[in-house]
């Protein structure tokens, strides 16, 4: 048990505006983020991190704490949590309320009483009854996603730092930018990290572990059709946007993102333009098995074929780019990582929930760059929105997993 004080932690954190944006095309996106990033680096400070370093370029922060006398050898076990909020609500001005002992009837959030936090919208409300929330003024999201994995893993730190009687091998710490739009590993110093396994500490409900998410690729189509006058269009016209309907209506109708849940895989059509001289569609493609992955990347280019037999070769140009694999190949060998965070759970009366992650995590991006990286839960939930909230309770529990996983690895052998 950590007598640290994470929501003392986790109320200043998400008062910084951290927000990042897609469109600037700069690393990191937003200069905002630095904010958090200075504050961190000063009470890691503070608190006797060492081997501290700011990238003060890029917006990373790195911390090590170094093993206890006899355990120098034990495995380097990393932490990990970004940043920035969600750039679909603002995380300006959050104003963070808690609820005591919450009844399980509505939460009023907004001060006109129209944003309303309800177990009838959220069913999951009810099961923290008689627990303390932390909700935000409806105006704002909180930054649960991820404020409350930096405060856990700091609250970690000064539990680590400020008792001498836990014994741990060496424990390292990194604060990245930019995950909420995809960068968050761009510029991750694997070596100045120096960990051996990794696990970031980013998602939601208590217990939840994640370390299987999508296959996933980019496919798209372009159509060259030819524009004929209709009223003298037979057997001359190709009408470019018709053939890209036939395209679509070749895949399977139910491999879809709003038919499909847990480890079922989806062609997604993001976006279509089209006239009768060309037309374009682009999808995303989606699968946690790789064999399903690569057929239905298969598919997507014999649907092609096909219309290239049926109306002349060059008909349909069809691209397709790999964007990013699923952990699991990559976390197998080295499943110890998800047997110990469930033992860990287990013995602190919490249930392990495996969930399938329907996306990507920079967890996945890290392990295939050579460091393994399941994602933990965070006691956080409805993220990227104004009904976001955590659970005080469940924060402090996570706390305790990570110093629970920093114990099981002083002694692990692999
Ligand atoms: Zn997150």
């Amino acid at each position: 048990m950590s007598n640290i004080d994470v929501i003392e932690k986790f109320l200043r954190y998400v008062k910084i505006d951290t927000q990042s944006d897609d469109t600037t095309g700069t690393s990191p996106s937003t200069m905002k983020q630095h904010d958090l990033a200075k504050l961190l680096f000063k009470e890691m400070k503070e608190i006797g991190v060492s081997d501290l370093y700011y990238d003060q370029d890029h917006c990373y922060v790195y911390g090590k704490i170094p093993a206890t006398s006899g355990f120098e050898n034990a495995p380097k076990i990393g932490f990990i949590a970004h940043m920035d909020t969600s750039d679909e609500v603002s995380g300006k001005d959050v104003k963070p309320r808690i609820v005591e002992n919450y009844d399980g009837k509505d939460i009023t959030l907004s001060s006109d009483g129209k944003v309303v936090l309800s177990p009838k919208s959220f069913p999951e409300l009810k099961n923290h009854v008689g627990e303390d929330l932390i909700v935000t003024d409806g105006t704002t999201l909180l930054g649960a996603d991820d404020k409350a994995g930096v405060a856990e893993i700091m609250a970690m730190a000064e539990t680590l730092l400020t008792d001498p009687s836990i014994q741990h091998g060496p424990v390292m710490i990194a604060f990245t930018p930019d995950e909420e739009i995809g960068g968050g590993t761009d510029y991750f110093d694997l070596d100045r990290f120096g960990a051996d396994y990794a696990y970031t500490i980013d998602g939601g409900k208590l217990g939840e572990l994640e370390y299987e998410n999508f296959n996933a690729a980019e496919g798209k189509i372009k159509v060259n059709g030819r524009s004929v006058h209709p009223g003298d269009a037979k057997n001359k016209m190709v009408n470019a946007s018709l053939i890209c309907y036939e395209f679509h209506s070749l895949l399977p109708v139910f491999q879809n993102p709003m038919y499909t849940e847990k480890r079922e895989g989806f062609f997604h059509l993001s976006e279509v333009n089209g006239s009768t001289e060309s037309a374009a569609a682009s999808y995303i493609i989606r699968d946690h098995d790789e064999a399903l992955f690569n057929e239905k990347k298969e598919l997507f280019k014999a649907a092609a074929d096909f219309l290239n037999q049926k109306y002349g070769e060059g008909t349909v140009e069809v691209s397709i780019r790999d964007q990013y694999y699923n952990m699991i190949e990559k976390i197998r060998p080295h499943i110890h990582l998800v047997d110990n965070a469930k033992k860990v759970m287990t013995s602190l009366g919490i249930d392990p929930i495996d969930v399938p992650i329907r996306g990507g995590t920079d967890g996945a991006m890290l392990s295939y760059k050579g460091l393994p990286c399941p994602n933990l839960c965070t006691g956080g939930y409805n993220y990227h929105g104004k009904y976001e909230y955590a659970s005080v309770n469940e924060m402090k529990k996570v706390v305790d997993i990570i110093l629970g996983l920093v114990s099981v690895y002083k002694d692990f052998d692999i």
